[in-house]
């Protein structure tokens, strides 16, 4: 083979590919997927493909045939399990052995599940790939007693879904606010009144002891002792960077595979990009893995730069997007280290948004059904902008028009 050997076929590895061949990169390009699915994207799984309004051919990232034009292969099903540096090659789950020139490891990451007792019984859920949420719905067919474990993004998107079909859904988070890893406390709050409003029953600070039942799922035990009754539980507590393999043949991977700006690991043939890639950011103090479709479309580009032998620096704006029930959220920036919030709007009600600042500069904004204050807030947050606090407060005030 050699050429660009890719390990994973999802966004990152799809946008690889496509990034190589339109700077004009003529060598072998071979993703290795251990779906059955071509690369397809992820977000619609908690939101439209859950909720029946897209069908699994509607997830594709590209039309069947886009791979086959532009030369790539595509080897589906097959998991990469071994990776011989000094040879330079990987050895597939069937034995087959493939050499590259450069390995690119883009392998995301796999649902964790809770260490507690019951984890692992019938009803337990996790929300990953297609195969995940046809399971999930296999088991709606009879009316259910819902329970979401973790109240961050996919949780609550599957809470809502789920909520809107009519099911009783109790959302179990163990921090004291929802999304706390990922927000400020006002749209922490929006959110779990919202949810509360839509009827679910979001419980905060509630630590989950076991989960009960002897096949299946019939009750979640919290630690304070009381039992809620589910028939079938979402756990959606965060997932585990696919990158034992790596690990295995000497490379440094503490969360997720260590890379630099240009995506390159400390084997100079093998880069990391997507879920997997834990990298030094512009927009924070310490390195990261970030778990979003920005992430993993612009490493990949930064990857096909380095392979091409362009090396650009990945410097992108993180921003990402959120949808439950009727409300929208776009976030650019990450909200990290901010000094001051910035509510502008009534953050009972969208349309509104809390922008964030750090030394008087604009560093993130939340944007709830405010798709101006994000597209706006994008460009000014790249350019570092200093903003005034009180004009930044009116809402009737452009956000453009709030910068100093
Ligand atoms: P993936 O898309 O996960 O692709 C990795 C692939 O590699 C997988 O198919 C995996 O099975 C495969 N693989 C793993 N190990 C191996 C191996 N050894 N050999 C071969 N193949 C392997 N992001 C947003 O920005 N907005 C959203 O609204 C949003 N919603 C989301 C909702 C859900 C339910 C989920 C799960 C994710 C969501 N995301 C969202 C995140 C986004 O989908 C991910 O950040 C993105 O898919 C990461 O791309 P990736 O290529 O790094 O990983």
């Amino acid at each position: 083979t050699a050429g660009v050997v890719v390990a994973g076929a999802g966004q990152a590895a799809a946008q690889l590919a496509q990034s190589l061949r339109q700077g004009g990169y003529g060598g072998p390009v071979t993703l290795v997927g251990d779906e059955g699915f071509l690369p397809y994207e992820r977000p619609p799984l908690s939101k439209d493909y859950l909720g029946n309004k897209r069908d699994a051919a509607q997830l594709l990232l590209r039309r069947p045939e886009f791979w086959a034009e532009r030369q790539v292969t595509l080897r589906l099903g097959q998991a990469i399990v071994a990776v011989n540096r000094e040879a330079s090659n990987v050895t597939l789950a069937d034995g087959a052995i493939l050499s590259y020139e450069w390995l690119v490891w883009a392998t995301g990451g796999r649902p964790r599940r809770l260490p507690c007792p019951g984890a692992d019984l019938a009803g337990v859920h996790t929300i990953r790939t297609i195969a995940d949420i046809d399971a999930l719905k296999r088991d709606l067919a009879q009316p259910r007693r819902v329970v979401v474990i973790g109240g961050g993004y996919i949780g609550l998107e599957a809470a809502a879904v789920l909520r809107s079909m009519g099911l009783p859904v109790t959302v179990l988070e163990a921090q004291e606010r929802l999304l706390a890893r990922v927000t400020s406390p006002v749209v922490s709050q929006f959110f779990l009144d919202l949810h509360r409003r839509e009827g679910v029953d979001v419980r905060l600070g509630a630590a989950v002891r076991r989960l009960t039942g002897t096949e299946r799922v019939v009750g979640v035990e919290l630690a304070s002792g009381e039992i809620l009754p589910a028939d079938l539980v979402v756990m959606g507590v965060g997932i585990i960077p696919n990158v034992e393999v790596l690990a295995t043949a000497g490379l440094s991977c503490p969360n997720g595979v260590e890379v630099d700006a240009h995506c390159r690991t400390n084997d100079p043939r093998i880069l990391a990009i997507g879920d997997c890639a834990l990298h030094p950011s512009a927009h924070a103090a310490v390195p990261l893995r970030l778990e979003s479709v920005q992430n993993a479309i612009d490493q990949a580009k930064t990857a096909a730069a380095t392979i091409l032998g362009v090396p650009q620096p990945y410097t992108a704006l993180p921003w990402f997007w959120s949808d439950q029930y009727a409300v929208k959220m776009q976030t650019a920036g990450l909200c990290l280290g901010y000094d001051q919030a910035v509510v502008r709007g009534d953050a009972s009600r969208p349309p509104f948004s809390v922008a964030y600042l750090r030394d008087g500069r604009l560093i993130a904004v939340d944007c709830l059904s405010a798709p101006k204050d994000f597209m706006a807030g994008k460009t000014l947050i790249a350019g570092q902008a200093l903003m005034d606090p009180e004009r930044l407060a009116d809402p009737g005030v452009d956000l453009k028009a709030a910068r100093i």
